[in-house]
């Protein structure tokens, strides 16, 4: 089991619901990895603060989005120092960098840090309360649209309407039409998956400036959509975050959940989303 993977399974550790297998192979990558022990620290730490200490209401959509995107930015540098080998613990990595950049005015880095661990503490009751799910869905989504643009890079475009047969005889449910591609957007290549259990139809888009979109259509049976952090797009309002600099949309249509991962910033992964709903 690789870090990306353990991370996705620390929450469900620590609440005892990951199969005996996966606990023994979580327990023994985290035995071996410091980063991820340092992980699994503050994963417990911040549960318990949570259950000891946090009331249980939901961020409102703006500060989850402005929250959501500081998290993104943290996770990278920590990423980057603990693949220096330098010793590293989640956010003090962060804060000190802070200090760096704002010499002379440390009570606004207090008062900042404080700020963010404040809100780190809401955001992440939210998270675990409401939309943990969805979340280890977006985190297998974006390394499943990671790994298939990497395939995909040096492929030329598909037949749209080959791809999407094939994929069908390989699902047992309807896929209804699926965006084929236009004059901006090309359809790369179809592909099915096992995401979290369930057996998904995924497409790959690319669009002129090289940048990457996944669809995935899986039956919607059993995955809520939080009501928090809609993004309103004309007359829809998918759900949407940004896990590991990437834009991902989720919602319901057809009795299927589609799921969009984009490489593309948020006005970029809402054109594609009108292409493709306008389509199914
Ligand atoms: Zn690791």
């Amino acid at each position: 089991m690789d870090c990306s993977e353990t991370r996705q399974h620390l929450s469900d550790l620590n609440r005892g619901r990951l199969a005996p297998d996966t606990t023994a192979e979580v327990r023994a990558h985290v035995a071996e990895c410091a980063t991820c022990a340092a992980a699994l620290q503050t994963e417990t730490r911040i549960r318990s603060m949570i259950q000891t200490q946090a009331p249980r209401y939901s961020a409102p959509p703006a500060l989850k989005t402005r929250v959501q995107a500081l998290f993104a930015q943290a996770a990278i540098p920590t990423e980057t120092i603990a693949d220096d080998g330098a010793p590293s613990t989640g956010w003090s990595g962060r804060q000190s960098r802070w200090r760096v950049s704002l010499p002379g005015y440390p009570w606004i880095v207090g008062s900042l840090a404080g700020a963010v661990v404040i809100v780190l503490v809401v955001w992440s009751g939210w998270h675990w309360l409401v939309g943990d799910p969805v979340s280890l869905l977006a985190g297998r989504a974006v390394a499943e649209h990671t790994e298939y643009v990497k395939d995909t890079m040096t492929r030329s475009p598909a037949d749209p309407s080959t791809e999407i047969r094939q994929v069908q005889s390989q699902v047992d449910f309807p896929l209804g039409p699926v965006f084929p591609g236009d004059s901006q957007v090309q359809m790369i290549a179809g592909k099915v998956e096992w995401l979290r259990g369930r057996r998904t139809a995924m497409f790959i888009y690319r669009n002129s400036s090289g940048h990457y979109t996944t669809l995935f259509l899986m039956p919607e049976s059993g995955i809520v959509i939080p009501d928090e952090g809609r993004l309103p797009i004309e007359t829809f309002k998918p759900y949407h975050t940004e896990t590991q600099g990437r834009q991902l949309l989720l919602w319901k249509q057809q009795n299927l959940a589609c799921l969009l991962v984009s490489d593309l910033n948020q006005a970029g992964i809402a054109s594609m989303f009108l292409k493709v709903r306008e389509r199914k």
